[in-house]
């Protein structure tokens, strides 16, 4: 394992790059965002708007792709009140169990800004077969839903014939992975490996019915050319502590007073449900780093923490999965808590980790040394 000399993000990350110093593509972008004219971003954005905007009164012009999260705020603040468009949203649940912050928060949307919202609910006896399949022969337990939530919005904006469909961050450009160029365009996002298409045989074999596997296939091209999806992050500067600023200002909730988890170092992020986070978890086994070293990472990019503060939080916090987090994952997919856990220590990576004493499985010592003192 090697590690981003500036932000501590390993080269497992799957897509990611390094220059010769060591230095990230993520904390590259990030410079390289300094020198974008935002001004002239903003202004290619209005024009982009004036082109779907639509005249009749009660007419759709975009369609939002949201969680009901922060970032959601910031979205549907610019594209309805500072564009002035006239957005509907759209959500893909999760089925796992609320947080009274996330319940509070996807209502809050809605009223904060006066926007009808579409929820799709996914078919739950496919989720459960699904979920419980991915988690056990892939480490994907949330491949389900992060499929459904690339692909759904999709669907129905063409379905609802509403060309521009606005999504928040390229994710792979903002903190590296594969198709990192700098684009507005979201048409590719599908692919972009965070929900990689699976041989959907696979779970026919499993036990799921053919017909209850639509909206897993990516949509087909000429879908995709029917309709504009975009990032915002191209239009307007992208900083997850500016957009939580600003939801705050309007009724947005986050985890103050209701969990401290054990594996973030942050209480706003994908705070909506307790199961989904097992998603977020489930790097570190694979890949060696999770949660806490994603937004570590990222509050060291932003200047908001130093190196060292950075790796510290990463040690203590990236292996300490919540234990609400599987109990819901669980209770979800029918396992046993046993059943988990033999299911995880297949997953470990043994070239990244070992056992300690204590049965714990830990970043191996070199790993652990690298991250505090990069070579390269
Ligand atoms: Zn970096």
């Amino acid at each position: 394992m090697k590690f981003c000399t500036k932000c501590i993000m390993p080269d497992t990350r799957p897509g990611i790059t390094f220059d010769q110093n060591g230095v990230c593509i993520a904390c590259q972008n990030h410079e390289r965002k300094k020198e974008v004219d935002w001004d002239a971003r903003y202004h290619e954005l209005e024009l982009l708007c004036d082109k779907y905007r639509r005249k009749k009164p009660g007419e759709y012009d975009c369609l939002i792709a949201v969680s009901g999260g922060k970032d959601s705020h910031y979205q549907v603040h610019v594209m309805k009140e500072l564009m002035g468009m006239n957005p509907l949203l759209i959500t893909v649940e999760d089925f796992f169990t609320m947080t009274e912050a996330g319940k509070h928060n996807i209502k809050n949307i809605s009223e904060a800004f006066g926007c009808n919202l579409i929820s799709f609910k996914p078919d739950r006896r496919a989720a459960k077969i699904i979920s419980r399949y991915m988690f056990e022969n892939y480490g994907r337990p949330l491949w389900y839903v992060d499929r459904l939530l690339y692909t759904v919005p999709l669907y129905y904006a063409a379905k609802l014939d509403i060309p521009l469909l606005v999504y928040g961050e390229n994710v792979s450009y903002e903190y590296g992975g594969v198709d990192d160029k700098e684009t507005y365009s979201a048409r590719e996002q599908v692919f972009n490996g965070v929900a990689p298409g699976i041989d959907l045989s696979e779970f026919v074999s499993a036990g799921v019915p053919e017909d209850e596997l639509a909206y897993l296939e990516a949509p087909s091209r000429e879908l995709l050319s029917s309709i504009d999806p975009i990032y915002l992050s191209y239009f307007v500067e992208w900083n997850a502590v500016k957009n939580y600023e600003f939801a705050k200002t309007r009724g947005f909730k986050d985890l103050t007073h209701e969990w401290d988890r054990t594996n973030h170092i942050e209480n706003f992020n994908q705070i909506d449900s307790y199961g989904y986070l097992l998603n977020a978890w489930m790097k570190y086994p694979k890949y060696g780093h999770a949660y806490a070293t994603d937004y570590a990472a990222r509050w060291a990019r932003y200047g908001m923490l130093s190196r060292e503060q950075a790796v510290s939080l990463a040690e203590e916090r990236d292996h300490a999965l919540d234990p609400k987090i599987v109990e819901d994952f669980c209770n979800f997919t029918g396992m046993t808590i046993t059943e988990f856990y033999q299911a995880l220590e297949k997953l470990y990576n043994k070239e990244l980790f070992e056992k300690n004493a204590l049965g714990q499985w830990r970043l191996k010592p070199e790993y652990i040394e690298e991250r505090r003192n990069p070579k390269w």
